[in-house]
């Protein structure tokens, strides 16, 4: 696989909580969820700690267990880096750092992937349209919970308040059934990631983004996937990412597109097979 990767922060005096890893045969992505300010998690490392911790887990775990079914090595990741919390973080709050995950792992003929929240794997497959496989229990749990805070401007305090309301009562949604399921404390969450695998034979290239980076053609609606991975082929993860940020800087109010932060933290891994 040849791999470029661009993860850029939302704004420059806030770290970046995605987190995006790569060898030659296994790709990692993953976006932390980040507790707005004023909500308590019970961690004192935060959740950029997290997703680095959760993704260099599962960036090894892939490669040297290739045998291991990608649900199975995302579970043995998330405990692991729960015994790393130590005792000093409450595991137990609902607000403990979380983060999305996408995973593909090149074995023998085929490539296995594993999405699990709502980050997007694109496969660039030979003989047809591009496919999105997307895991949208978080965007349909979601959807009807952010309606309050999609109608105030981004960026004023009616709008953060509203934010802070929206991210505890989606937080009541987490890990459960009729819910959503992200990575947290919990390795049962893994065994709900959408998993599939695809002939290698069958794809020219796949993109792993962050909904930072796939909000051009999911929420911004500004292009498809096809033009999507042709911008990844073309440009690189750069030339996608400035795409976003442009449509971003010209609705800095999210009067146009109603959105939680007016930039968000933005990965893009292209892999040509
Ligand atoms: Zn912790």
């Amino acid at each position: 696989m040849r791999v470029s990767l661009l993860s850029v922060p939302g704004s420059p005096d806030r770290s970046n909580e995605d987190f995006a890893a790569a060898s030659h045969d296994v790709v990692v992505l993953l976006d932390g969820a980040g507790t707005p300010p004023g909500i308590e998690s019970g961690c004192s490392h935060g959740v950029a700690w997290y997703a680095r911790q959760l993704g260099a887990q599962l960036l090894a775990e892939a490669g040297t267990a290739p045998r291991r079914p990608l649900a199975d090595v995302l579970a043995v990741a998330i405990e692991r880096v729960a015994a790393m919390h130590g005792d000093a973080c409450d595991l137990t709050d609902p607000n403990t750092p979380s983060a999305t995950v996408t995973v593909v792992r090149r074995t023998g003929d085929d490539l296995e992937y594993l999405v699990l929240a709502d980050s997007v794997l694109v496969l660039d497959v030979l003989d047809g349209d591009p496919v999105a496989v997307t895991d949208d229990r978080l965007a349909r749990t979601s959807r009807s919970l952010r309606a309050e805070m999609d109608a105030l401007p981004t960026g004023s305090p009616e709008h953060t308040q509203a934010r802070r309301a929206y991210a505890e009562t989606l937080g009541s949604y987490r890990n459960t059934a009729g819910g959503f399921w992200v990575a947290n404390t919990d390795p049962a969450a893994a065994a709900h990631a959408v998993t599939g695998s695809v002939p290698l034979d069958r794809l020219r290239a796949v993109a792993l983004l962050s909904d930072g980076a796939s909000r051009l053609v999911d929420r911004f609606r500004l292009t498809d996937w096809a033009d999507a991975l042709k911008i990844l082929a073309d440009d690189g993860p750069a030339g996608l990412i400035r795409r976003v940020r442009a449509a971003e800087d010209s609705d800095p109010r999210g009067e146009r597109w109603p959105r939680g932060k007016a930039s968000d933290d933005a990965t893009a891994v292209y892999c040509v097979l």
